[in-house]
């Protein structure tokens, strides 16, 4: 009896810990705006392969099904480039730009009778700071461009609207994300794409159901 109740004990002391352990590793929300059309078109104007954006964008299609990405599409909705001004360490950067802010649709309506409002995506750009992945890759004796694809993945994230994870201490049965935020920890833990299930997971809490296609403005106000 008394060894039951040590092993529930244990059980009830281990339980708690390690969901909370798993859930401190997968990424959370950024909070607004969000896309509502895709695929989201991912413009690579960066000097990597474009192997190298079409992984990043693959690897987000292929572990979950409600927000596509293309690198074939006529949007831009995603730009990346080069940067090597981005501060010392900082491999890659997002910023996110809402329909607020930007363009002739914002506090419009769309043909499918979304508000082109603050928390509606309108674009996004995406700079790498392409020496320190040159730099990286050759301390690592990888190919650059498993480096950039793994960066640019991390950034899609961001652009979705999922946050950082993790610490540089974090052992690697705890990197258990694209967005984790050491890039050094995804290399060393070979973690180059989204991951089943905490990426997967991530996009599914910020994207429930499935970003339909794209509608034109209706330029009806919607303030
Ligand atoms: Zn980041």
């Amino acid at each position: 009896m008394l060894k039951c109740r040590l092993i529930l004990f244990l059980i009830l002391l281990l339980s708690p810990l390690t969901v909370n352990t798993l859930s401190a590793q997968c990424p959370g929300d950024d909070g607004f705006p969000y896309w509502i059309w895709s695929p989201v078109d991912v413009a690579d104007y960066t000097s990597f392969s474009f192997a190298a954006s079409y992984n990043a964008v693959s690897g987000w299609n292929s572990i979950q099904g409600n927000i596509a990405h293309t690198v074939f599409g006529p949007f831009d909705d995603i730009t990346m480039f080069d940067d090597n001004s981005l501060p010392g360490g900082v491999a890659g950067r997002t910023t996110r730009f809402s329909q607020a802010g930007k363009g002739t649709c914002r506090y419009m309506l769309d043909t499918c009778g979304h508000c082109m409002s603050a928390q509606v995506t309108y674009d996004a750009y995406v700079r790498l700071n392409a020496n320190l992945i040159r730099q990286a890759a050759a301390i690592y004796g990888l190919d650059s461009n498993l480096i950039a694809s793994t960066v640019m993945a991390h950034e899609i994230g961001h652009a979705m609207g999922l946050s950082h994870i993790g610490s540089d201490l974090d052992s690697c049965d705890s990197v258990l994300s694209v967005m984790h935020v050491s890039v050094n920890r995804l290399i060393e833990c070979s973690v180059f794409n989204p991951q089943i299930p905490c990426d997967s997971n991530g996009v599914y809490a910020l994207y429930p159901f499935r970003v339909g296609d794209y509608c034109p403005c209706a330029g009806v106000s919607c303030l």
